[in-house]
C-alpha cells in the first residue's frame, strides 16, 4: 500500500493530511491531540460531543481546527456512530447535522456522502479506521467509520456502492485513503471477530494464546479493491494510533476514557 499522510500545524493546531486529495481538490485532515481544550483529557483536542467532554470546550476546540484546516465549524456534518454500515446521502437540508449540538447529528449512520462543495464531513475516531474516499471526476466524497463491526459489515464497500448510485461515481476514478487507527501491531482480537470475516482470514494472524493479530488496514483495502477501487489509487497513512498515544486518541492505550480525533473531509468549493 502506497503511504501517504503528511503532518502540518497551523496556530499550533497539528493534523495530518492526504496530498493526494490535496492535489486533486479534496481538504483532508485527522486530527492530533495536542494543544486542545478538553475535560475527559485536559489539555486535548478532542472534537466529539458524545463522549462526556465539557460540550463549550469542545465546540471551541472544533473551531481551532476548522480555523486551522480552512473550513466552516458551523457546517461540519456529522452522524451518531454506532458500528454499523447504514450509508446517508448528505443533501443541502443536512449540512451542519450535529456541527453544535449532538442532538441534531445525523441519527444512526457510519458513513456520509455528499457532492457538494463547501460541505466538511467530520467523523470521529478512536482506533476505529478512518476509511476517504473521492471522486475527482464528479466532485463525490465519501467518509466511513470502520472498526471491526462495520468492517465486518463491508462498511467501505457499501460507501462505494453509495457513490455509484447517488452521484454516478465510477469505483476507478476514486481515491481512497485509510487514515490512523489501530494497526497489526496493536490490535488484538479473538475467535468472535475473527468468525465474523470468514472472506479475510489472510488479514488475521495466530497468536500462540489462540488470539490473533488483526490487521483492519489491510480487510479494507482488499474490500475496497473488491468494490472496484483501482489499487494504485488506495493510499494509507499508516499510523498506528494505540503507538503513538501522545498524538492520536486511542481506546485501547487509554482504557476507553478518551476522546474522538475528528477526520474531515470535503469538496472544495
Ligand atoms: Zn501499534
Amino acid at each position: 500500500m502506497q503511504k501517504d499522510f503528511k503532518l502540518t500545524s497551523q496556530n499550533n493546531t497539528w493534523y495530518g493530511y492526504f496530498t493526494s486529495f490535496e492535489q486533486a481538490g479534496f481538504t483532508t485532515a485527522c486530527s492530533a491531540r495536542l494543544h486542545g481544550e478538553s475535560d475527559i483529557v485536559p489539555g486535548t483536542l478532542n472534537l466529539a460531543l458524545h463522549v462526556g467532554d465539557n460540550p463549550e470546550k469542545v465546540l471551541r476546540n472544533r473551531l481551532k481546527f476548522a480555523e486551522a484546516i480552512g473550513v466552516k465549524a458551523e457546517r461540519f456534518t456529522t452522524c451518531a456512530q454506532v458500528h454499523g454500515s447504514k450509508v446517508q446521502v448528505v443533501s443541502e437540508r443536512l449540512i451542519g447535522s450535529g456541527a453544535l449540538s449532538f442532538a441534531e447529528t445525523v441519527p444512526e449512520t457510519d458513513a456520509l456522502i455528499t457532492n457538494l462543495t463547501d460541505v466538511p464531513l467530520l467523523l470521529f475516531y478512536a482506533d476505529c479506521v478512518p476509511v476517504l474516499l473521492a471522486d475527482p471526476e464528479t466532485g463525490a466524497i465519501g467518509l466511513a467509520h470502520a472498526g471491526w463491526r462495520g468492517t465486518a459489515a463491508q462498511i467501505a464497500k457499501k460507501t462505494v456502492s453509495a457513490m455509484t448510485e447517488a452521484f454516478g461515481a465510477r469505483p476507478e476514478n476514486l481515491l481512497a485513503a485509510i487514515g490512523p487507527s489501530i494497526g497489526e501491531c496493536c490490535y488484538e482480537v479473538d475467535d468472535v471477530v475473527k468468525n465474523e470475516m470468514p472472506d479475510y482470514k489472510n488479514c488475521f494472524v495466530a497468536k500462540c494464546d489462540g488470539k490473533y493479530w488483526l490487521n483492519l488496514w489491510k480487510v479494507n483495502r482488499q474490500q475496497l479493491v473488491e468494490a472496484g477501487v483501482t489499487p494504485s489509487r488506495i493510499f494509507i497513512a499508516g499510523v498506528c494510533t494505540n503507538h503513538n498515544p501522545e498524538l492520536f486518541c486511542s481506546y485501547r492505550y487509554e482504557n476507553g476514557r478518551t476522546g474522538r480525533m475528528g477526520v474531515c473531509l470535503c469538496r472544495k468549493g
